[in-house]
C-alpha cells in the first residue's frame, strides 16, 4: 500500500492522478469530477478537506473508507497546476502502514506522533500510526481496558499521574468529551525514548464505526512544542467530517456508508442476484406538521427497525440515507407484495392517524457493472415516484419506461424554463355565462404555450409535469400577472372589467407565497379583489390543511373562491360543511363519464339543490350541447362555462366579442336564492309591509317524490321556521326527510303528491303528522304543486306551514 495523489482543479475536475490512485479509484479520468468518479456523489463531498472558501496552506486531515475498512491521512495543498491554474494537490496514504513519508515529502511537520484508535464498546485498541523514533510505545492492538493504568506508571510523570488516570476514566470518557464540544484534550509529561520527560498532548475524539456502530474514539498523541497552527485543527476537522458511519436517529447505516456496504455485499456474493428497495414516507413534511417531529421520528425508527430486521433476515444491508428515504439491498425477490402488506397492518401504520402517511417502495434489480449499486438505487428511487399518491398500490418495480419518461420531463422542464423567459406563455379567455341568458358573467383565464415549433400547446401536456416537480408556481405567479395586466389594460382603455378567475395549484403553496404574490399583485395593478377570482381543485381541499389556512386568508381579503372540478372524486358532499368557498364548479365531463346518465343527472341536481341550500354558488364546466344547457335551467343551475358558448380564444378575439352590446351581464355570478326575491325593492321598509311577505311567502320547499319515498331538495328561510330545523340538521336528513312522517302518515302524504300530479294547476292540499328535530310530533299543512316529472321521481314545490295550534284548537 502507498501513497496516491491526484490533482483537481477548482471545479473539482480532475487534472491528474498517478498510478496508484488510478488502482485505487479504477473509473478516474482526467477531466471526470472527482465526486462523481471517487464517489459516485452527486456533489463534492461533505467531507472534502479542501474547503474552496478557506484554502489552507496545507492540511493534513483522516477519512476513513468504509468500502475498504481503512483510514487514509490525507493532505491537500494549493498548487499552481502546470497551464491549469490553481488547482489542489491530493496526497493519501493508508495510515497503518508504519513508515511516515508522506508529511515529509509535502514539507509539512507531522501533526502527531502516534495515533490510536480505541474501541469502547469492544474493549480494544489499534494503534494506528506511532513514531518509534520519538517513544517506545504499547503493543500494537490489544485489550482497551488495562491500558490506562499500565501506561501510567511506566510512561507518565508521577506529577501528572492523577490527571492522567482522571482523563482516561472510561466510564465518563463519553460525557466528557461531549460536554467539552466534542473534542478532549490534556497535557502530560511523558516519558520520550531518550529517557527525558516531554510535554505531549493527548486529543480525543470520538468517531462512530464497526459493525454494530460501536463507539470508536480516535486518540490523537502530539509533541506540545512541536504543535502548531493547522494540527491544531485536525481533531476538530476529524469530529466536523462526520466520520461516522451510522445516522444517529435510526441506527441504520448512513448514505456514503450504506452504499460502500452493499456494494461490498453484492461483490462478495457474485453468484447472488441482488435488488435494491427505496423507500420513502408520503406527505412526511405533513405529518411532522401535524403530529410533531417527535412523532416523526417515532415513524423512521420504526421502519429503520423493520429494515434492520429485514436486512438480518435474508442478509442484506439497510441504510438510511436522509429525510425520510431508505434504502436496502436484498437477494433478489425478498421484496414482495405480502411482505410489505403485513408490515403495513403493524404499528405505526394500522393507526388512523397514519393513513395517508405510508411509505412508498420502488424496487430495483442491481445490475453487474461498476456502478451497479447506485444506478439501481436512483432507478428504485424512480420507481417509488410511480406509487406515490396511488393508495392503493404501495410498492412498483423499475421499467425502463419510466426512466425515459423522468428524461422527457427534465427536457420539457427546462424547456418550459427558456419559454418562460421568452414569454412563450400566452393567455386563453374562456367566458362563464348564464344559462337563463346566455350573457357573459366572467372569464376564466387558461393558459397556453405559444411554442415555436410545435405551435400551440395545451395545459395538459405540461401542468400535470409541474406540478409534479413544483415548478408550477413559477408558470402561475406569471399567468397571474398576465392576468392582473389584461384586467388593468381593459380598465385603462374604458372597457368596463369583467371578473377573470385564475387557476391555482396545490403545489403553489409549499412554493411560494400565496396569498401574498396575490396580494401584491392586485394591489400593483390597483385592481378590485372582487375582480379577481381565484380556482382551487377540490382535491387539494381534501388533502391538505393548509390550503383551507390560505383560502380563509384570502376570502377575507375580498376574493372570491372557486372550488374548481367540485364532483371529480376525491370530495363528498359531506365534505362542504367544512370547507368555506364562495361558488362550486361543477365539471359535467366527470359526470357524463359514468354509464348511468340518469344517476349522474340526479348527483348534478342534488348537488345543485344541495349546493343552493347552503348559499353556494354553481357552475356547471363542460356543457357542450343545448339538451345539457336546458337540463342545467331546469335543476336551476344558472351559470355555466363550456363549448356550448364558447371556447377558450385569444384576448383578440375575445375583445372583438365583448365589444358587441348586451353580451355581458356585469352583476357577475350572483346568489339567486330563494329567499333573495328582493322583497326591500318590491316594498316600502316598513315592518307591517315586510312581515306580510314574510307570512306571504312562509315556508317554501322543493321535493323529489319517487314510488316509496320523497327527498328535500330545496327550502327558504320560512321552511326552517315552520318546522323547527336549521340548516345543517336538515343537510343531514334531506334524503330521509320521509322518515320523519310516521309510517302510517306516509301513504297520505304520498297519495297527496300523486293527486298534485294529476292536477298540475290546481295542486292538492293536505294535513299530516310530522316529527320536529326534538322528536315531538307536529302537524304539518302543506300545500303542492307538480313541476315536472323526471325519469324515476317528480318534482313538486309545496308551501308548508306548522299547523299543530290550529289543529290543537279544532279538537278542543
Ligand atoms: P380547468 O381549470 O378545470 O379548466 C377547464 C378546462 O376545461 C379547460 O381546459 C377548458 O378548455 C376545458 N373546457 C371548457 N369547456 C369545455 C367543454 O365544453 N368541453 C370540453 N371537452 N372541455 C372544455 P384546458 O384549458 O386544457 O385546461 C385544463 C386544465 O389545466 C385546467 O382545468 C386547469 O386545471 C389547468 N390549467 C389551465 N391553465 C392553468 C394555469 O394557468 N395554472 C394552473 N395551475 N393550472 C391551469
Ligand atoms: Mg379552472
Ligand atoms: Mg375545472
Amino acid at each position: 500500500m502507498q501513497r496516491h495523489t491526484y490533482v483537481i482543479d477548482h471545479n473539482y475536475r480532475i487534472v491528474y492522478f498517478d498510478e496508484a490512485a488510478k488502482r485505487l479509484f479504477p473509473s478516474a479520468q482526467e477531466g471526470g469530477l472527482c465526486y462523481k468518479l471517487f464517489r459516485n456523489a452527486g456533489k463534492p463531498c461533505e467531507d472534502c478537506p479542501w474547503n474552496p472558501d478557506q484554502p489552507d496552506l496545507a492540511v493534513q486531515t483522516l477519512i476513513f473508507s468504509p468500502e475498504r475498512d481503512q483510514w487514509y491521512e490525507i493532505t491537500h495543498l494549493e498548487v499552481n497546476w502546470f497551464e491549469r491554474g490553481p488547482c489542489v494537490l491530493f496526497s493519501g496514504k493508508p495510515i497503518d502502514d508504519q513508515s511516515r513519508g508522506l508529511f515529509a515529502t509535502l514539507g509539512e511537520p507531522p501533526s502527531y506522533d502516534a495515533l490510536f484508535e480505541l474501541n469502547l464498546t469492544d474493549d480494544t485498541y489499534r494503534m494506528l500510526y506511532s513514531d518509534s523514533s520519538k517513544y517506545n510505545t504499547t503493543a500494537p492492538a490489544g485489550k482497551l481496558e488495562p491500558l490506562p493504568a499500565e501506561s501510567v506508571n511506566r510512561r507518565v510523570h508521577p506529577d501528572d499521574r492523577l490527571v492522567f488516570q482522571e482523563f482516561w476514566s472510561f466510564a465518563t470518557l463519553l460525557d466528557r468529551i461531549e460536554q467539552a464540544g466534542g473534542v478532549l484534550r490534556n497535557e502530560f509529561r511523558r516519558l520520550l525514548s531518550t529517557g527525558e520527560w516531554g510535554w505531549t498532548a493527548q486529543t480525543v475524539v470520538p468517531v462512530k464505526r464497526g459493525e454494530r456502530g460501536g463507539t470508536v474514539v480516535m486518540c490523537f498523541v502530539s509533541d506540545v512544542k512541536a504543535e502548531e497552527g493547522s494540527r491544531k485543527n485536525l481533531a476538530e476537522r476529524v469530529r466536523i467530517r462526520q466520520l461516522r458511519e451510522r445516522d444517529p436517529l435510526t441506527d441504520l447505516y448512513n448514505a456514503s456508508t450504506f452504499f460502500a456496504k452493499a456494494k461490498a455485499l453484492v461483490e462478495k456474493h457474485p453468484a447472488q442476484d441482488y435488488e435494491i428497495a427505496y423507500l420513502d414516507i408520503e406527505h412526511f413534511k405533513l405529518y411532522n406538521e401535524w403530529h410533531g417531529h417527535e412523532a416523526g421520528d417515532a415513524i423512521l425508527r420504526a421502519i429503520a427497525d423493520w429494515l434492520a430486521l429485514i436486512a438480518q433476515e435474508f442478509d442484506g444491508v439497510a441504510g438510511h440515507l436522509g429525510s425520510d428515504d431508505f434504502a436496502i439491498a436484498l437477494p433478489l425477490g425478498s421484496v414482495t407484495e405480502e411482505n410489505i402488506e403485513t408490515q403495513l397492518k403493524r404499528p405505526p401504520f394500522d393507526s388512523e392517524e397514519t393513513i395517508g402517511f405510508q411509505p412508498a417502495i420502488g424496487v430495483c434489480h442491481i445490475g453487474d457493472n461498476d456502478n451497479a449499486v447506485n444506478l439501481a438505487c436512483d432507478h428504485a428511487m424512480i420507481a417509488m415516484t410511480a406509487v406515490k399518491g396511488t393508495y392503493a398500490q404501495r410498492v412498483a418495480w423499475y421499467e425502463k419506461s419510466m426512466a425515459e419518461e423522468l428524461e422527457s420531463e427534465a427536457k420539457t422542464l427546462l424547456e418550459v424554463k427558456e419559454a418562460l423567459k421568452n414569454r412563450e406563455f400566452v393567455l386563453h379567455w374562456q367566458p362563464q355565462c348564464s344559462t337563463r341568458t346566455d350573457r357573459i358573467v366572467g372569464l376564466e383565464a387558461l393558459v397556453r404555450w405559444q411554442h415555436p415549433e410545435r405551435g400551440l400547446v395545451m395545459p395538459g401536456a405540461f401542468i400535470p409535469m409541474l406540478e409534479r416537480n413544483g415548478f408550477i408556481a413559477s408558470l402561475d405567479l406569471y399567468v397571474w400577472d398576465e392576468a392582473c395586466r389584461h384586467l388593468r389594460s381593459w380598465i385603462d382603455r374604458g372597457v368596463k372589467p369583467i371578473p377573470v378567475s385564475v387557476n391555482i395549484s396545490r403545489a403553489d403553496l409549499y412554493a411560494i407565497d400565496v396569498v401574498e404574490a396575490l396580494e401584491s399583485l392586485v394591489q400593483r395593478y390597483h385592481l378590485d379583489h372582487g375582480l379577481l377570482e381565484l380556482e382551487i381543485t377540490e382535491s387539494a381541499y381534501a388533502e391538505d390543511e393548509k390550503m383551507a389556512t390560505a383560502v380563509n386568508r384570502l376570502r377575507e381579503l375580498g376574493f372570491t373562491i372557486l372550488m374548481d372540478d367540485f364532483g371529480s372524486g376525491y370530495s363528498s358532499l359531506n365534505m362542504l360543511k367544512d370547507i368555506t368557498v364562495d361558488v362550486l364548479k361543477i365539471d359535467m365531463r366527470f359526470l357524463s363519464r359514468s354509464d348511468d346518465s340518469r344517476r349522474s343527472k340526479g348527483i348534478l341536481e342534488a348537488i345543485v339543490s344541495m349546493a343552493r341550500l347552503m348559499d353556494l354558488r354553481v357552475i356547471a364546466e363542460g356543457a357542450e350541447t343545448k339538451e345539457q344547457v336546458e337540463f342545467l335551467q331546469n335543476i336551476g343551475c344558472d351559470y355555466a362555462q363550456g363549448y356550448y358558448f364558447y371556447r377558450p380564444m385569444s384576448a383578440e378575439a375575445l375583445e372583438e366579442l365583448l365589444a358587441q352590446d348586451g353580451i355581458v351581464d356585469y352583476r357577475g355570478l350572483f346568489s339567486p336564492r330563494m329567499e333573495a326575491i328582493d322583497i326591500n325593492a318590491l316594498m316600502k321598509r316598513d315592518e307591517t309591509s315586510r312581515a306580510v311577505i314574510e307570512n306571504l311567502i312562509g315556508g317554501l320547499a322543493v321535493y323529489a317524490v319517487y314510488s316509496d319515498r320523497f327527498e328535500l331538495m330545496q327550502v327558504n328561510n320560512g321552511y326552517y321556521r315552520a318546522t323547527g330545523c336549521n340548516s345543517v340538521d336538515l343537510h343531514e336528513r334531506q334524503y330521509l326527510i320521509s322518515k320523519q312522517v310516521p309510517a302510517e302518515d306516509l301513504p297520505f302524504v304520498l297519495n297527496l303528491f300523486d293527486q298534485a300530479e294529476l292536477h298540475p294547476g290546481v295542486g292538492a292540499e293536505g294535513t299530516f303528522r310530522r316529527y320536529r328535530l326534538s322528536g315531538e310530533l307536529m302537524w304539518m299543512r302543506m300545500k303542492i304543486f307538480f313541476l315536472r316529472r323526471e325519469q324515476d321521481h317528480s318534482i313538486f314545490l309545496a308551501s308548508v306551514a306548522d299547523a299543530t295550534e290550529l289543529r290543537a284548537s279544532a279538537h278542543k
